[in-house]
């Protein structure tokens, strides 16, 4: 591997005039050889299938009123202080997190995923992350919070503050202009970054924070945003699923860094973000709210993690655990779902193909 310069892996190289022609056995995940540029012959269809699906879910968070959601919000008993303080919290958490997985899309996975099909999915993801991010702006505007008090958030509140900083801290490793895979441990931190950002932030925190907007939505509360957190649940949750395929894939053309060392290291790093959810979830909920509190939120978050874990082919962090909103799952079947909130839905095409939770 040391003869693979880093130019080669990031596609920025001179171009080679005289180079053979791309074939599938060239490809790889990381540190692969093969021009970068070259999306055909597609070595990986499931990465290709999820950019097509991506591309299938497009919607805009303008498309969806919020009407009723403001008109809630403004009335002084239409919800109590715990239901606003759980959704500002809320609100606040996903405005700037979406920006965090976005910047660790570009700034530190694309230039170490070797793969041009992959690479094709990241860009599609990337313009997610914008679209989510625009929704956080276009809630913010249409409820008229305070944008300093939402977009600091995750600098003010402390149990949102050490997410972020938990999960920054495998981005840092990349970002470095020195670092470069094809090393073991070099490798291993890039895994590392793709179970933070895929598994963790994106696969495990979110997901509390969808059932929280989603719960206050089957009461018929903030349906405007309950819409929005659907359309965003479905996208990613095809982030988490490109992520998990992307980290499998990389450990079968790597078997030397699956070590029981990093995998007891990465059910570790698993244990903690579950650890910061539960913390989240009680800062965010203190008393509770109806059919929604911090002990289900935790229970939710156990669930999760050891279905996290199973994706990953790692032993399960908790004991048997079940799903305490089984409701979840149709959330993320918008077809079957479709008249929920009575809105005009944009059905996905291929969703049997994937794993959806
Ligand atoms: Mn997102
Ligand atoms: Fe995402």
């Amino acid at each position: 591997m040391t003869d693979i310069q880093p130019a080669d892996t990031s596609g920025l190289g001179a171009i080679d005039r005289n180079a053979a022609r791309v074939s599938v056995d060239d490809k790889a995940m990381i540190n692969c050889r093969a021009d970068v540029n070259q999306l055909l012959p597609l070595k990986y269809h499931w990465a290709w299938e999820k950019y097509l699906a991506g591309c299938n879910n497009h919607w805009m968070p303008t498309e969806v009123s919020m009407q009723a959601d403001i008109a809630l919000w403004k009335s002084p008993d239409g919800l109590t202080d715990d239901e606003r303080l759980a959704i500002k919290r809320n609100l606040g958490f996903f405005a700037t997190s979406e920006s965090l997985v976005a910047n660790n899309i570009v700034l530190a996975v694309y230039r170490h995923l070797t793969n041009p099909e992959c690479r094709q999915y990241l860009l599609r993801q990337a313009f997610e992350e914008a679209v989510h991010t625009h929704t956080f702006e276009y809630v913010c505007e249409s409820l008229g919070l305070d944008e300093g008090e939402l977009f600091n958030m995750y600098r003010e509140v402390p149990s949102i503050t050490d997410k972020a900083a938990w999960a920054l801290n495998y981005t840092q490793n990349l970002e470095d202009p020195e670092f470069r895979t094809g090393t073991p441990a070099a490798d291993q931190a890039f895994l590392r970054d793709l179970v933070a950002f895929y598994v963790v932030f994106e696969g495990m925190w979110f997901y509390t924070g969808f059932a929280q907007i989603l719960s206050l939505g089957r009461r018929n509360k903030m349906v405007g945003i309950a819409e929005q957190y659907q359309y965003i649940l479905r996208d990613e949750s095809i982030h988490l699923n490109f992520g998990i395929d992307a980290i499998n894939q990389i450990k079968i053309e790597n078997p030397h860094l699956w070590t029981e060392e990093f995998q007891r290291e990465v059910r570790t790093m698993l244990a903690e973000a579950c650890e910061l959810e539960v913390a989240y979830g009680r800062d965010t909920m203190p008393n509770g709210l109806l059919g929604l509190n911090a002990g289900l939120c935790e229970q939710y978050m156990r669930f999760i993690t050891n279905r996290r874990c199973a994706q990953l082919g790692l032993d399960p962090l908790f004991g048997p655990t079940d799903n305490p909103f089984p409701w979840m799952s149709e959330m993320m079947d918008l077809k079957k779902e479709k008249n929920f909130f009575e809105t005009r839905v944009i059905e996905y095409q291929s969703g049997g193909a994937l794993d959806w939770d």
